[in-house]
């Protein structure tokens, strides 16, 4: 539990600041600011975390990044976390566009969910947002709902004037994969100026639109995976779609179960909050698991009431370090 009674009990590790694609509102173009590998945490290290935070009580581990399926030894960490008593859910975000070739062996390996972000579905779009190809990560969500996962969850970012057309394409292509559609409120998390008026395009306008489309029957208890979207189905269409009101969702942080760590061995306990504390220290200076255990409880309790990005936040690290 923190220190307002939630309980916290989900991890997202970014296992690499690396990613093979450009996202506007998340690596610019030309962004060379990479981690020295070395800062990295090992597999090895990030197995003894992840053993030392089931110890304390977390369940569920998200890997992510940057883009998980750029490190070699992926596979190997997850085989690794699957056999750690307490890891009760193993899941993986990806941009998708290798997932064609590692669905099997990460489902295989362990990992039960999958989320793919996917922002749009025409090529031109998509190439303009992420600078990759939309084709790639179509035939990776096909092979991910073939695989077996339990949950394969479809996320979006909402940006105005860019990919507002495609909510509707993606609705549909949520409906006939049968996996749910999350469509989120861009955060300032990397860089601060796509986030203008112009840009924001709140979850609320987004359901507006729906709405003009369909009936959208609230789901308030469907609780798909442990994120904090609000879920509504769509009657006609039968598409599941989840709000991520990041920034207009007052209520955003009420329910928040989960701290992150980075790339480079920082618990990070609130995305929106530059608040981090070192583990890596302590993992490479031979400290036992419990100093490694009272580094995670002075991290819980440090967790925040609720994130800064109302508050003209400014990012001092990108997001693909931090993990998303
Ligand atoms: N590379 C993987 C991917 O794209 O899914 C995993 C890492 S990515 C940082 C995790 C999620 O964060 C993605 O769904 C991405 O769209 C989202 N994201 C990145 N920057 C964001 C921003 N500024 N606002 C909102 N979501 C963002
Ligand atoms: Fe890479 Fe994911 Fe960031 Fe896009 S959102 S640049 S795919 S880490």
């Amino acid at each position: 539990m923190d220190s307002f009674g939630r309980k916290i009990d989900y991890l997202r590790i970014s296992i690499t600041d690396r990613c093979n694609e450009r996202c506007l509102y998340c690596m610019p173009e030309g962004y060379t600011g990479w981690e020295q590998t070395r800062d990295h945490l090992t597999a090895d290290e990030i197995i003894r975390v992840v053993r030392v935070a089931a110890g304390l009580g977390f369940r569920k581990f998200r890997l992510t990044g940057g883009e998980p399926l750029v490190r070699g030894d992926i596979l190997e960490i997850i085989r690794a976390m699957k056999t750690i008593s307490g890891v009760e859910m193993i899941g993986l975000s990806t941009n998708g566009t290798r997932l064609e070739k590692f669905a099997k062996p990460l489902q295989d390996a362990g990992v039960r969910a999958v989320n793919v972000s996917l922002d749009a579905l025409d090529a031109t779009i998509y190439k303009r947002v992420t600078g990759g190809d939309v084709n790639q990560v179509v035939a990776g969500i096909r092979a991910a709902v073939s695989a077996g996962f339990e949950r394969v969850k479809l996320n979006c970012v909402l940006m105005r004037g860019v990919n507002e057309q495609e909510i509707w394409p993606l609705v549909l292509f949520a409906a006939e994969h049968g996996v749910p559609l999350r469509l989120i409120e861009l955060m300032p998390l990397t860089r601060t100026d796509v986030l203008t008026e112009k840009n924001f395009y709140p979850v609320g306008d987004a359901m507006k639109l729906l709405q003009q489309r369909d009936e959208l029957i609230p789901r308030p208890d469907a609780r798909i995976g442990h994120g904090p979207a609000q879920y509504f189905l769509l009657k006609q269409t039968g598409a599941l779609v989840g709000f991520i009101g990041a920034l207009t969702n007052l209520h955003f942080c009420e329910n928040c179960n989960k701290m992150r760590l980075t790339a480079d061995g920082k618990i990070r306990p609130c995305l929106g909050d530059h608040g981090e504390i070192d583990l890596r220290s302590a993992l490479r200076n031979n400290a036992d698991d419990a100093a490694l255990q009272k580094i995670f409880l002075s991290a819980l309790q440090s967790k925040p009431l609720e994130h800064h990005f109302r508050d003209n936040y400014q990012p001092t690290r990108p997001m693909t370090a931090i993990g998303g």
